[in-house]
């Protein structure tokens, strides 16, 4: 499989602080590939300079042989790169629909009146909101925001979703409802890089697990493998 995403000796300096220092990894075309790490290894900030939010202090994201690193968000999620973020961002005072048909009217081939309403519709039923459209934003409960979050970054048809911590504050039935969403994401084929500290998510959705601590890559292979890895658990337990 050829690499969808690629980061190449990735660096991310925040004054004196190297958040991430020097990270290679990649995610190829269909895959699903956890990100994990303890907190502040420098996971976020990965996704970060992946989605275009920040510039790469050193090193290259290379996205189906394009170099993209350091370009505007804009121009990153038109390459088809989507991401979700750690705490909901939705326009709350709109509806469920108006909320996905404004995600559908940003995307480089966007469409507007009638076909951004009928594609809304079935981003509603692909996400599990089927016909509840015309509901206001924030009156979803947290599991629906998220469907609805999730319905947006699918609005702009990209061929890499970045899901940052999207499954976590889940209660144990919810969990399961996310996990098969993204389930069914990876049998319509969509790669995803996932940030994830829910470990049944991890081993249930993903084929690899790439490992950060202190902002340098640790471990990558196998998910079972990674998992077992005693610098990973090393690494969770702070030692
Ligand atoms: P993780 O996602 O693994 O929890 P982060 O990428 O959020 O880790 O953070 C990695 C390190 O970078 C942390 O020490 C954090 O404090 C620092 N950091 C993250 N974002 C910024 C920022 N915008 N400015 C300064 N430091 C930051």
């Amino acid at each position: 499989m050829s690499a969808l995403v690629r980061v190449e000796k990735l660096r991310k300096q925040f004054g004196g602080l190297t958040a991430v220092n020097n990270v290679d990894f990649s995610v190829a075309e269909g895959e699903i590939v956890a990100l994990l790490g303890p907190n502040g290894s420098g996971k976020t900030t990965v996704i970060n300079m992946i989605s275009g939010a920040f510039a790469p202090t050193a090193g290259r994201i290379m996205f189906d042989e394009a170099d993209i690193s350091g370009l505007p968000p804009h121009r990153i999620a038109h390459h088809g790169v989507a991401r979700t973020f750690q705490l909901v961002r939705v326009l709350p005072s709109l509806s469920v629909r108006q909320n996905i048909v404004a995600a559908v009217a940003f995307r480089r081939d966007a469409v507007w009146g009638e076909e951004a309403e009928t594609e809304a519709e079935k981003l509603l039923v692909d996400v599990g909101l089927a016909g509840r459209g015309h509901e206001m934003a924030q009156d979803l409960t947290y599991i629906d925001q998220k469907r609805m979050e999730l319905a947006r970054a699918l609005a702009a048809r990209p061929r890499l979703l970045l899901l940052d911590e999207w499954l976590s504050g889940l209660n144990p039935t919810e969990l399961r409802v996310g996990i098969d969403l993204i389930v069914s994401l990876r049998e319509r084929g969509m790669t995803v890089l996932l940030v994830e500290h829910i470990m049944e998510a991890v081993r249930a959705l993903c084929s690899r697990a790439v490992v950060m601590n202190v902002g340098t890559k640790i471990a990558d292979g196998p998910t079972n493998d990674v998992l077992a890895d005693e610098h990973v658990v090393r690494a969770y337990l702070g030692e």
